[in-house]
């Protein structure tokens, strides 16, 4: 295997792309926005810049690194060759759906296909292709060329063959896969959100404020960040999304967003990435957003 396909060059996107072509596979990185492919190289630079001071690599690895990453804005140019596809476009079924159908066309027939969803159903994915045999689930973490773990997910009809391929892959791009099977949420999210829907609820209900929310899990339960913090690095947009895969598919109330989280992404505080959230990114020191904002 050479080339790999990333569809998606967001925040999940520009990290992927970066730790494949790290370890010496070439990698096409497609995004219909070339803003977007424009800012994920940047961000890969940046990246590799940190990594050369900090002498994990070379400046000569740092440039085979970005050599190793050729952009498109159309999928079905980037992908002719690729013999695995990962994609990590916006977390919204309808859409991960049609590119799917896209993917099964216009890759060879041996190409796998894989996903980076956070919750939409792998086996779903898998249904609207020829091939849900070679469909799996690799839900890489966030900032992905820092964090260890990619969660595979194994769809309904994936083949053993496919998972242990990509369960090897991933050993060799230096991540540890852990094997789940395909339900909303999967592990890691079906943990995690509830948690951050809860933080959201606590703040909303008044129960304490942003500072005091992530310090006491920060301080008492020796998380790295609190839950507000982390919901602002992962995006508003994308907690949403994944609670909203979660309420459909078990039907629990549980899972339902919390109204303050839907305003906020109704208004377009997505976290980090727009410059707003519980924080404030557009200073140089990350400030907490007043209060009165999360009423
Ligand atoms: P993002 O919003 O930062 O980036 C999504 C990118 O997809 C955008 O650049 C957009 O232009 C592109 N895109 C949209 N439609 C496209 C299409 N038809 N073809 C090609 N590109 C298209 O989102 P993200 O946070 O990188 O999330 C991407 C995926 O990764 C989602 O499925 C999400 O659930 C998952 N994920 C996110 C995180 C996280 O912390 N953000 C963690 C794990 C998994």
């Amino acid at each position: 295997m050479k080339n790999i396909a990333v569809i998606g060059a967001g925040t999940m996107g520009n990290g992927i792309a970066h730790t494949f072509a790290q370890h010496g596979y070439k990698v096409q990185l497609i995004d219909i926005n070339s803003l977007a492919l424009s800012n994920a190289l940047q961000t890969i630079s940046k990246n590799l810049d940190r990594m050369v001071q900090k002498e994990v690599i070379t400046e000569e690895q740092k440039t085979e690194t970005l050599n190793n990453i050729t952009t498109f804005t159309d999928i079905t140019e980037g992908v002719e060759y690729a013999s695995l596809v990962v994609e990590v476009a916006t977390e919204n079924e309808a859409l991960k759906l049609k590119i799917f159908k896209t993917l099964d066309d216009a890759c060879p027939e041996d190409t796998i296909l894989a996903t980076n969803t956070s919750s939409i159903s792998i086996t779903k994915i898998a249904a609207v292709t020829s091939r849900p045999n070679q469909v799996i689930g690799m839900h890489f973490m966030n900032p992905v060329p820092i964090m260890p773990l990619v969660e595979i997910i194994n769809g309904f009809n994936t083949d053993k063959e496919v998972t242990d391929f990509i369960v090897n892959l991933t050993k060799k791009i230096g991540k540890t896969p852990i094997l789940v099977n395909d339900y909303p949420g999967f592990v890691a999210n079906r943990i995690l959100m509830p948690m951050i829907n809860e933080a959201i609820e606590a703040l909303q209900c008044g129960v304490s404020g942003v500072l005091e929310i992530d310090g006491i899990m920060k301080l008492g339960m020796a998380h790295p960040m609190g839950p507000l913090e982390l919901a602002d690095f992962i995006g508003l947009d994308v907690c949403m999304s994944i609670l909203e895969v979660m309420h459909d598919g078990f039907k629990n109330p549980k899972y339902a967003p919390n109204p303050l989280l839907i305003n906020m992404v109704r208004a377009g505080k997505l976290g980090k990435k727009t410059g707003e959230g519980f924080y404030d990114y557009s200073k140089e020191r990350k400030a907490v957003v007043p209060a009165d904002r999360f009423l």
